[in-house]
Parts: C-alpha cells; sequence; structure tokens
C-alpha cells in the first residue's frame, strides 16, 4: 500500500497530500473521537516504522502527476513523530519540491529534543492541546503510560521558542467532557503562552472511535472562539473546488481516503474531483461488496474503509 494519500480536501490545509508513515495504528494515544478508530499499538517508542527512501519514491510518483497540492502534510494512520526517521524525510521532501510541508501530530513527545529537532525543518506544525486537567486529558486522550499534560505543555513552549514556521494549535471539544467553562480557560491560559500563529477550534464533525461521544454544542464552540482570541476560529467545511484529477483508478483512490478518515459522498467528489453521481454508484457496489461500510453522523452519511 501506498504511503501517500490524495490530495484530501482538509478543512485547514485545502488540498493536502497526505504522508502516512506509521503502521495502523499507532499512537502515543487513543482519543475517543479519533476518526481512524481504536489504537491498537499505544506506545512512545519512536521506530523507523517506514523507510524514508520508500516514502519519497512514493511521492515523487505523485508529484509527476497533474495533481493540485497545496501542502504535503503527514497524518494518517497515527502519531507521525514516532517514526523515528521524520526529520529525514522532511529534509528530503524539501530538496524534492517547493510544497510547504505540514504536521498533524499530538504534540505528546515534543518534549523530546530529538522530536523538536525533526520538526524544525517543516513549514507548519499543528500540535493538539484537548485538555490541562488530568483527569479530562485521560477520559479524552486515554495516553499512554508515562505521559503527562505538565511534560506536554512544557514541549509545546519549548518547540514554540525553538521552531521559526507556523505553530497552529488545535483544541477539539467534546460535549460533556473538556467542554466546561472551567476547562476552557485552563487551556486557553496556556495557549495563551505559547502564542501560537493560531488557534484551531474542532469537535467531533465526523464519526469517532466512540460512538458514545458527541460534538460540542455551537454556543461552546463560539464560546471557545471568543474567549481564545482574535487568533481563534472554529474549522469550518472545505470549500476549494478541485482543478485537477485524482491519482488511480476511482475504487482504489476511494479505498484509500477511506482507509484513513470517514468521507461523505460531497468531500469524496471534491477530493477526487468526480462527478458526485459516480462516487454513488461506486460506494454502492463497495458497500455490497463488504469493502466499505456506512455510518450516520449528524444527519450525514459517512463512509469508512473496512480493515482487512
Ligand atoms: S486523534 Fe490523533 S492523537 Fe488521537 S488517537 Fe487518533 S491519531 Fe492518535
Amino acid at each position: 500500500m501506498s504511503h501517500v494519500f490524495g490530495p484530501v480536501p482538509s478543512r485547514r490545509l485545502g488540498f493536502s497530500l497526505g504522508v502516512d508513515i506509521v503502521p495502523l495504528k499507532t499512537c502515543t494515544l487513543d482519543c475517543v473521537y479519533c476518526q481512524v478508530g481504536n489504537t491498537t499499538h499505544k506506545t512512545l517508542e519512536r521506530n523507523e516504522y517506514v523507510s524514508p527512501d520508500v516514502v519519497i519514491d512514493d511521492i515523487q510518483e505523485v508529484l509527476k502527476k497533474d495533481t493540485t497540492i497545496d501542502y504535503i502534510t503527514f497524518s494518517g494512520s497515527g502519531e507521525p513523530t514516532l517514526n523515528s526517521a521524520l526529520g529525514v524525510m522532511i529534509r528530503r521532501i524539501k530538496s524534492l519540491c517547493a510544497y510547504p510541508v505540514a504536521v498533524i501530530t499530538n504534540g505528546t513527545l515534543l518534549y523530546l529534543p530529538e522530536v523538536r529537532q525533526d520538526l524544525l525543518g517543516a513549514d507548519l506544525v499543528i500540535p493538539s492541546l484537548d485538555a490541562i486537567t488530568p483527569a479530562i486529558f485521560n477520559k479524552v486522550n486515554r495516553p499512554s503510560s508515562g505521559l503527562d499534560v505538565g511534560k506536554i505543555i512544557e514541549g509545546l513552549a519549548l518547540f514554540q521558542r525553538e521552531f521559526k514556521g507556523r505553530l497552529w494549535i488545535e483544541v477539539l471539544i467534546v460535549k460533556g467532557v473538556n467542554d466546561s467553562r472551567e476547562e476552557l480557560h485552563k487551556i486557553n491560559a496556556v495557549v495563551q503562552r505559547i502564542a501560537p500563529d493560531k488557534i484551531q477550534i474542532n469537535s467531533i464533525f465526523r464519526p469517532g472511535a466512540e460512538k458514545d461521544f458527541e460534538c460540542a454544542d455551537a454556543d461552546t464552540l463560539e464560546y471557545a472562539r471568543d474567549l481564545f482570541g482574535p487568533k481563534a476560529e472554529i474549522i469550518g467545511e472545505f470549500k476549494k473546488e478541485r482543478t485537477a484529477g485524482s491519482q488511480g483508478t476511482l475504487t482504489d483512490d476511494i479505498l484509500q481516503l477511506l482507509k484513513r478518515r470517514p468521507c461523505s459522498v460531497k468531500q469524496l467528489s471534491l477530493s477526487l474531483g468526480v462527478d458526485p453521481k459516480l462516487i454513488v454508484d461506486r460506494i454502492a457496489q463497495m458497500h455490497s461488496d463488504g469493502r466499505i461500510r456506512q455510518t450516520e453522523h449528524d444527519g450525514d452519511s459517512y463512509y469508512s474503509g473496512v480493515l482487512t
């Protein structure tokens, strides 16, 4: 399987060519809202799970095609900073093309100097911070043993001082878990101290690992945006129109996307630059073959890949 997917329409990065460098699903956390599903390999140990040569070959294949790319983004089946070759990969991508490189990370390993060093070559780093109170952190992020919020915050603060690129912090708010005014004020105090370039407020807008958790109320999201100040935004739906075709056969492209994140027909259509009617026909076939499954979330149908 290729370690590169998309470009997918990302709510914050436009057309993002995803680079997936850890096996499904390897992470330091097991967030209740994770779109990839439950963490099956929860660890703090870094490893060269995928070699830089393989990843660079995959990227070069995509770059040969006429594809719209706004960012090359490390994200996917788990936590990218767990791959110990991340720094080498970023440097090699930067020497290969002019596209900006983004890393979406949970930020839990930023206390390690070698992780901060690896990320220095990126243009944009987006760590998350969902809770300050340890009991809430444990409930929403279900961390590996050995992680604590104080260490994570210290890592974030150190990274902000060393990093020359743009730093956005994402706060994902889950109804009834980290949405109290008290917790939002605690998060805000830390975020203001770190002073990122942007604060992105997110919630469970797509189906997550655990069905019992819900999207925060609109009032709460707006309260958080006002509290966090002018750099804060609630992440909205993707708007940009695609201008170039997708990479492989339609069925393969749909599967590649759905194995990494649940998508609606509209999102698949935008991502792949294909008429929604074609997507509907194809997913009906894939659903009856048992290759994808359907979930209802907030009145929309989402599809995700069935793991084999
Ligand atoms: S949301 Fe991110 S940090 Fe949380 S479990 Fe999923 S991959 Fe890991």
